[in-house]
């Protein structure tokens, strides 16, 4: 009836509302998180998929909601760049991941730590500079350090990312492209941006056992990834038989909850079959 229908509109417009208060709440609780010590890095270590060695980690935020328990990422985030929080955010991470993983050994070097960085810090023209302190505060190398960018972040101005990732790297910053395949990405322009390496992402790797059509484009993925020297990563690897397709494929790196989900910084010693005591 038509009553009916209307008061299906009235609820829809009562859980927008909620949604939208629900929405500004969070956002200013946020806003206290960094000073109330509610965040904390996770590891997600990645293995060369040639020698099983570990190759580096990717820290994860997570954010402990006083109220709420754990909030996903996917929601704060995208809060976090809407109040420009997240440089101060980036900045933290920056510090924090690279005072976690300065101790770890790796065989020859220190571990590398990636750290996803949203196009509102990658285009702040202080970011260069806030990487350099960070660097230089923790004693490390810049090669210890990589950043995440997503297609989608690159495409939205060529000539200053090529500036921006010219000026990172030139200071040995590793460049990471996150999320690879899902965005727009030609590779005209893909070919100008000073890149390390390509992350797959997990929608491809996900089903690659079971789907034709997957495993031929991550194939061609990682081919075309070797032709423009790129290192290859595969992200979100769950299964035995997709690791073991990756690696006839000759996919570089695989990482994923099949070799370990991401762990907390105190766990990272006995990843390396340390500290028995645990
Ligand atoms: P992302 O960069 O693509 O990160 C990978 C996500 O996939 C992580 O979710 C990770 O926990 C999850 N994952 C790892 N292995 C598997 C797997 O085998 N299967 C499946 N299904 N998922 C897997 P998380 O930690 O919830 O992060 C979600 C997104 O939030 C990230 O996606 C990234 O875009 C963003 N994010 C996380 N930390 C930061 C940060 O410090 N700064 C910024 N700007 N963004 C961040
Ligand atoms: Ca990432
Ligand atoms: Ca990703
Ligand atoms: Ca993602």
């Amino acid at each position: 009836s038509a009553a009916e229908e209307e008061s299906g509109i009235v609820l829809h417009a009562a859980q927008e509302q909620q949604l939208r208060q629900d929405r500004w709440q969070l956002e200013t609780d946020l806003k206290r998180a960094m000073d109330e010590d509610q965040f904390t890095l996770q590891y997600q270590p990645q293995i060369g998929l040639q020698d099983f060695a570990t190759s580096g980690f990717e820290a994860l935020l997570r954010w402990k909601h006083p109220g709420s328990g754990f909030v996903s990422p996917d929601i704060f985030i995208p809060l976090a760049e809407r109040g420009a929080l997240i440089n101060q955010i980036t900045d933290w991470v920056m510090h924090t991941a690279l005072r976690q993983t300065s101790t770890l050994p790796l065989p020859g070097t220190r571990a590398r730590v990636s750290i996803n960085v949203s196009p509102v810090t990658l285009f702040d023209p202080g970011f260069p500079f806030a990487i350099e302190s960070a660097v230089s505060l923790w004693g490390g190398s810049h090669d210890q350090l990589a950043v995440e960018v997503t297609e989608g972040t690159l495409i939205q101005d060529i000539d200053v990312s090529k500036r921006v990732l010219s000026t990172l790297r030139d200071k040995g910053v590793r460049i990471s492209i996150d999320d690879f395949g899902t965005g727009y990405s030609s590779l005209a322009y893909f070919k100008q941006l000073p890149v390390d390496e390509i992350k797959i992402d997990k929608s491809f790797i996900t089903h690659l056992a079971e789907t034709d059509i997957d495993r031929k484009l991550v194939e061609s993925i990682v081919e075309l990834g070797h032709k423009l020297d790129l290192q290859v990563v595969a992200e979100g690897v769950e299964e035995e038989r997709a690791l073991n397709i990756l690696r006839e494929i000759g996919c570089d790196v695989a990482q994923g909850f099949l070799i370990s989900p991401a762990l907390p910084a105190e766990d990272l010693h006995s990843w390396f079959g340390e500290g028995a005591s645990t």
